[in-house]
């Protein structure tokens, strides 16, 4: 149940002075409610993005070039446009050293009259700028009598807004659920408090809502990053909770000795990186304990996952276990059986493929069943009913990215609670691993195989087509590999083969049997010809849509050319850039843009063409997607967050992590329900969904 406290902060926005239908509609758009009329407490979560601070100007000789001023004069006179004039109407206020004009532009006499008469003595405030050198202060903020001065905030918020939504409607709206606030018990431990220096609850809310200096209001700020704790600490108890129940499902304790591994790996022609041998070494130790392993192996494109999968693989087979390893494409699933088979059986395990194609009910369905079969490798086939494992030891989920939580649930309830090791080559930054994967241990895979050389990115307009081809056409002479990435058109996979299509029958005039073809439309067995004629060609161009993004490995490929590159995400850019510069060559990557470029998208290319490394790109992506701040959009990166931005809290995370443990361990200590505070923190941001996992709600 929810604290009774809160009641007045879960009330309706609309239940406040001022807010019809017509602006409740436009807060629950800024303030990105979703579903429901917006509440009291979405207005409180509701940050400025920045502050007016104006200064108290005593003697108008004193006055600023320009900003933000507060000042009392006498109107000295008006002048009033002509009838049918543009012209603004001006009013001129002094304080016999200087004057400084106000200046309106449709306004209707009569109304300044009113509020700016002729010899009486004003207070206003606005800001001020110079025009002629005249001092002029365009529609000022406030115009007063000099007793008024208690209602002009010597600093004002301001707020990120929606279209048709004024700065003053949503100051006082969120001023009147400020009212609404109680004082709410503390649920950060005193400790914490005392060493971070950060004020309660309802303090941050205030101080950032009514600063008292502009510089208060960045997300650096003390009030700031407590609210970022309170939001980070409340998903991480939520998680926490989820995760709880998950392991109290225990694994087995599997026992082995490496050796299986060990024989397949010495086969390879070259040593295994210093972390791959480090993340085999924790997966190991993951595998020996009686708990369950949900680990995250996260490794740039290239880094090598396979092999440490493959490792992990041998590893359970000794004990008698089985394992399974899911890829998103049938493309990457077949590349995996062909990588894998071969090197499975120098140790005598019998590897598997198990897709659409192959279907239920043939002999290979009931040799899994039997245990006869080692490892599974597959699509999303592999969760079908009929697939059945005599002793599901390890799910190995390749490119996590394009499987969901659910499909994930699934292939796990095939086996009794069988270790799970997610492989990512999306890199997801430090800081929001945590927030997607809760407390799964990360692996990750940072140097890249010895030999490797950078890939040299360059960007050009695609109206250099005719030049681009040309040098492709030399490049294909002599023998290299080149991938031709078609425009991503719509979300749509049939328009997107029509394009590949389309440049397949440009580039076959010119190429010939050269140039081959790849896009999801095609049948299973006409990909695997392309993918095989690719392989085998000495110099070909495969024209393919992003069906080769994920994963696709012909080490000797060493050209890549992406069109419409600016319509992609940086994170798929370079997953696709990844398919080159696998092998000791030198490689390049071309990105080709539709002119013009906005500024964004221009960004986005540089970084590019700057960095090769993944998780730089990840962190630019965050940062530029952070500040393309569209209009009545939320500020927040971080999907499900409306305080804490990970470009600034990413650090608070692993600290909102060991605060939520501490909590829980004194909850199961003390064997009873959460205590107030814990239940309102949950149910302010949202998580309360997990205060059912509590014993007590
Ligand atoms: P990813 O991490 O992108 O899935 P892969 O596992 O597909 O990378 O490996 C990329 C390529 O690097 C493969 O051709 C693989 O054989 C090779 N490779 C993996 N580990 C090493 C290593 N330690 N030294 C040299 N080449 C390696
Ligand atoms: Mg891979």
């Amino acid at each position: 149940m929810r604290p009774a406290l809160l009641d007045p902060v879960f009330a309706e926005a609309s239940s406040l002075p001022g807010i019809g239908p017509k602006v409740e509609k436009l807060i629950a758009r800024v303030t990105g409610v979703a579903e429901g009329p917006p509440l009291i407490r979405d207005l409180l979560f509701h940050l400025p993005s920045s502050a007016i601070v104006r200064e108290r100007i005593e003697s108008l000789s004193e006055l600023p070039e320009s900003g933000h001023v507060i000042f009392e004069g006498v109107v000295e006179h008006h002048e009033a446009p002509r009838r049918n004039s543009r012209a603004p109407f001006r009013a001129v206020i002094g304080d016999g050293t200087e004057t400084v004009e106000l200046v309106f532009f449709h306004a209707r006499s009569s109304w300044i009259e009113k509020i700016l008469p002729i010899g009486e003595r004003r207070l206003v405030a606005g800001r001020l700028d110079r025009f002629d050198y005249r001092a002029q202060i365009a529609h000022p903020d406030f115009i007063g009598k000099p007793d008024e001065a208690g209602e002009i905030l010597a600093v004002e918020p301001v707020y990120p807004l929606t279209e048709g939504l004024a700065q003053r409607t949503l100051a006082k709206a969120i001023r009147a659920a400020l009212e609404k606030l109680p004082e709410l018990p503390e649920w950060v431990t005193p400790a914490l408090l005392a060493r971070e220096k950060w004020p309660g609850f309802r303090d941050a809310l205030m101080a950032l809502h009514m600063p008292q200096e502009g510089a208060a209001l960045v997300p650096e700020s003390p009030a700031w990053r407590r609210l970022a704790f309170d939001e980070l600490l409340a998903s991480q108890l939520a998680l926490l909770l989820v995760r709880g129940k998950a392991r109290k499902t225990a694994g087995k304790a599997r026992q082995f000795t490496g050796g299986q591994a060990e024989k397949m790996v010495s086969r390879l022609g070259f040593e295994l990186t210093g972390s791959q041998k480090q993340a085999i070494e924790a997966i190991r130790t993951d595998l020996r304990s009686p708990e369950r392993m949900l680990r995250l192996l996260q490794g740039d494109v290239g880094s090598g996952k396979t092999l440490v999968a493959l490792s992990a693989m041998a590893d359970v087979t000794e004990d008698g276990g089985q394992a399974a390893l899911m890829a998103p494409t049938e493309v990457l699933a077949r590349q995996h059986f062909a990588t894998i088979a071969p090197l499975a059986a120098t140790a005598g395990l019998k590897a598997e493929l198990f897709t659409g194609r192959e279907g239920g009910g043939n002999a290979k369905l009931a040799a899994l069943a039997a245990g006869e079969i080692d490892i599974a490798i597959g699509t999303h086939a592999l969760f079908q009913e009929a697939v059945r494992f005599k002793d599901l030891a390890l799910v190995v989920v390749d490119e996590q990215h394009r499987f969901g939580v659910h499909q994930r649930m699934l292939l796990a309830a095939k086996g009794a609670a069988p270790d799970l090791l997610v492989m990512t080559a999306t890199p997801i930054p430090r800081t929001l691993v945590l927030t997607y994967f809760g407390d799964m241990a990360v692996s990750e895979l940072r140097e890249k195989p010895a030999g490797r050389r950078p890939i040299e990115t360059r960007i050009a307009s695609s109206e250099r087509l005719a030049e681009v081809v040309e040098r492709i056409r030399a490049a294909v002479e002599k023998g290299e590999k080149v991938y031709w990435i078609c425009p991503l058109v719509e979300e749509s996979e049939s328009t997107d083969a029509a394009a590949a299509e389309e440049r397949h029958r440009e580039l076959s005039a010119i190429f010939g049997e050269k140039a081959l073809l790849l896009h999801g439309r095609m049948k299973p067995a006409e990909k695997d010809a392309a993918m095989a004629a690719f392989r085998a060609a000495a110099g070909a161009v495969l024209v393919a849509t992003t069906v080769i993004e994920v994963g696709v490995d012909v080490p000797d490929a060493s050209i890549i050319v992406i069109e419409h590159a600016e319509r992609f995400g940086l994170a798929q850019l370079h997953q696709l850039r990844g398919r080159v510069g696998r092998g000791e060559k030198a490689s390049s990557c071309l990105l080709l843009y539709k002119p013009p470029l906005g500024e964004t998208a221009r960004a986005r290319l540089k970084v590019m063409r700057d960095t090769n490394d993944g998780f730089a790109i990840a962190e630019a992506d965050l940062k530029l997607r952070g500040e393309g701040d569209l209009l009545g959009t939320r500020q927040s990166g971080m999907p499900g967050f409306s305080i804490a931005r990970p470009e600034f809290h990413g650090e608070l995370l692993e600290l909102a992590r060991a605060e939520a443990k501490l909590i829980l361990a004194h909850l199961e200590k003390d064997g009873g329900g959460a205590p107030e505070a814990v239940r309102a923190l949950l149910y302010l941001f949202g998580r309360d969904a997990a205060v059912r996992l509590m014993r007590s709600g």
